[in-house]
Formats: C-alpha cells, structure tokens, sequence
C-alpha cells in the first residue's frame, strides 16, 4: 500500500471522515458508503478513461470466481467454443471452469516450454464464430507480460484477467468485453474484484444464474448486493485518489513501473550466469520479476539475507520455486534501488557460484 493510504486508512480506523464512525462499523447501507463506492468508479472511470456503455463493479469471490461466471454468462447454453490462452499458472487455473459450461479450445499451450514465453501472434489462429477469447495480460506466477493485444480485432469478446498489471499502465477499454482484476496488488487489499463489463453482454444472459453469480443483480445494486468487504473497498478508494492525484494518473504509473523494471532487468543481465531471469526478454513482466539463483540452497540464502535487510516476499510461488520480486504500484524506486544494492552485494558475496551462462537454460527446467 502506499504510504500515504496506510496513514489514511490508519485514521480511518479510529474514525472514517465526516463521521463518528470507525471504518470497520459503517454499514454498507450508510449513505457515506455508497458515496465510497460512486467515487471508486469516477476515479476508475477517469483513470482509464471507461466509456459509459461499461459497467464498472466490485465483486467478491476474487479473480477465481470470474473464472467461472464469465463461461456461465457467455458460454451457457450456447452451441460456440471459447477460446483460452494457456500461458501459466493463473490461466492454466482459469480453464477448467469454462470447461464445465460448455466447449473450449486452447489456443497456445505454452506449458511444454516451462511456461517460459508468450506466444507469438503469428502461432495463434483464432476463430471468428468463438464464444469469447480469454487470455491472461500478465502471469503473475512466471512474469510474463503480454506486450502486444491478441485475440480478434472485432468480433469475438475479447475477455481479460487483468489481477496483476491492472491500474499498472493505460489501456484502451474498448478493446475489451469483459476485465477482471483482484485486489491485493495494485488495486486494493484483498477482498474486492473489480470487473469492467461492456453492457451489451448481459442482455444475452441465460437465465438460470444463481443471483450471487449473475452481474445483472451486481450492476443493479451499484456493486452493493449483498453485505460487501466495506473496509477494503474504502481503502481500495483511497488507492484510486492517491493515483490520481498525487501520482497523477497511469501514463505517469506506467513511467514509474517502466523504470522500476529496467532497474531491476538490468541487474539480473548483467550477471546472467547468477540471476537467472525465468521469462524470455520479449515478454518480460514490468510487475513481476521471476528468477533463479544457480542452486537451491543459495536461493534459501537470499531469501534469509534479504528478509534480514528489511525485503520481504522475494520468494517465487510455491508452483515455480526460485525468486520473484513483484513490482506493483506502491513499491517506490528507491525501494528498487535499496533491492539492486543489495543483489549488488550478494553477488559479490558469492559470485564464485556463477555457473557458465550456456548451463541456464537447463537449470531453468529444473
Ligand atoms: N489471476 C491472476 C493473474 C492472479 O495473479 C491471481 C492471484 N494471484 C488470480 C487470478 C486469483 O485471484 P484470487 O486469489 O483473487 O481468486
């Protein structure tokens, strides 16, 4: 979070403003917290610039559940496929749902390369008559990043989980019917999923949706269907302002992560023999930076050293191994610069360990 939320949610425990409340009392029926909630979607919408034909909603259940009621609004039912990108762990995780609700296809399945690239657009060969294409901006897991729009220009919905890159840089809204971002990254604290949904998607619903799962009920109640998580959903509103106004909006959010990235790149090919970058350079993620060290023991090294000196969360998921550094919007550059210094002495430390730079890409299947 960044500082400035952290000493406003702070207050706000005590007592949210123009209230005599704590934050963690408030209804959700209060008239200030729907106030909350209008001024998270105008911040959202000038953020991004959303047009008014998409609905903007915070929903509960993360990213996970809309692995599941995007095929149950757009694939129930119907006689189409839809189409998916295998590129990592999340999107992996994201098909067996859709599976369920009627025909998938798998367009790219990158899990034979280790999860190590992103397709090119010439290896994929859409169809024009898909249900929806489904693809993963960035994989959270791996750090890889699409750098690149795929899927159909017109068409086919084009439907994006965007958990880890959003609010991370601009995009173009309209090039989507549907995107999903959890929150715990650069959104918010966990608890909330905000969904940008073109609203032309929903007049087409099946009409055997659970009420939790169906976004007509969400859109109908303003995001307030049933009791929300109230607290993240107010911090989740300060973090919009403060991009806003004090970061002053995602061309400069996008200047920032860019650097931050750079910084943290540029070390690891230095010593490529020693960090081991997971991704291939084309697809690089600017949030989540995945890489190896040359043994398992020095990982566990570093991972001891680096809690030591105050940097926390560096090790890589549990599905991967390894190290990861994740770049979202609250880490400042100083804190990249602080995180080069120390690899920076590390290596030093233990460079003797580099292996020859024609061994990585073994080690790197490990
Ligand atoms: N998609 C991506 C890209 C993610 O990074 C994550 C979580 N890290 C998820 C989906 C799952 O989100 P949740 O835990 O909110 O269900």
């Amino acid at each position: 979070m960044p500082e400035e939320v952290l000493v406003n949610v702070k207050e706000s425990i005590q007592r949210a403003p123009n209230t005599n409340q704590s934050i963690l009392g408030i209804s959700h029926r209060s008239e200030w917290f729907k106030e909350v909630v209008k001024e998270t979607e105008n911040n959202l919408r000038v953020l991004l610039n959303i047009p008014k034909n998409y609905h903007i909603l915070q929903l509960q259940g993360g990213s996970t559940l809309q692995f599941s009621m995007i095929p149950i609004l757009l694939l129930r039912g119907k006689k189409k496929t839809a189409e998916y990108l295998k590129t990592g762990y999340w999107s992996t995780k994201s098909i067996p749902d859709a599976m369920r609700e009627g025909k998938v296809k798998v367009l790219y399945d990158g899990e034979n390369t280790h999860f190590s690239k992103l397709p090119l657009p010439s290896e994929l060969s859409y169809d024009p008559e898909a249900a929806y294409f489904h693809y993963v901006s960035n994989e959270t897991v791996e750090g890889l990043q699409f750098h690149y729009l795929p899927g159909l220009k017109d068409g086919v919905p084009r439907v994006c989980d965007m958990s880890s890159d959003f609010l991370s840089r601009p995009f173009e809204v309209q090039n989507f019917a549907i995107v999903y971002a959890h929150a715990q990254k650069n959104l918010g604290p966990a608890g909330l999923t905000a969904v940008l949904l073109r609203d032309d998607l929903i007049h087409d619903a099946p009409d055997n949706i659970p009420s939790m799962l169906n976004y007509k009920n969400h859109i109908d109640m303003g995001s307030i269907y049933n009791t929300p998580p109230v607290f993240a959903m107010y911090v989740t509103m300060l973090v919009t302002r403060w991009l806003l106004n004090t970061v002053g909006g995602l061309e400069k959010m996008a200047q920032i992560n860019e650097r931050k990235a750079q910084k943290l790149y540029q070390i690891l090919d230095l010593h490529p023999g020693f960090f081991q970058s997971h991704g291939e350079k084309k697809d690089r993620s600017i949030m989540n930076v995945s890489f190896r060290l040359p043994s398992i023991g020095l990982e566990r090294k570093f991972i001891g050293e680096a809690e030591q000196a105050g940097f926390y969360g560096l090790e890589g998921h549990r599905s991967l191994g390894g190290l990861r550094a994740s770049l979202y919007n609250a880490v400042t550059e100083n804190d990249v610069d602080q995180l080069v210094d120390f690899m920076t002495g590390f290596y030093n430390k233990n460079k003797q360990f580099t292996i020859g730079t024609q061994n990585v890409s073994n080690s790197l299947q490990l």
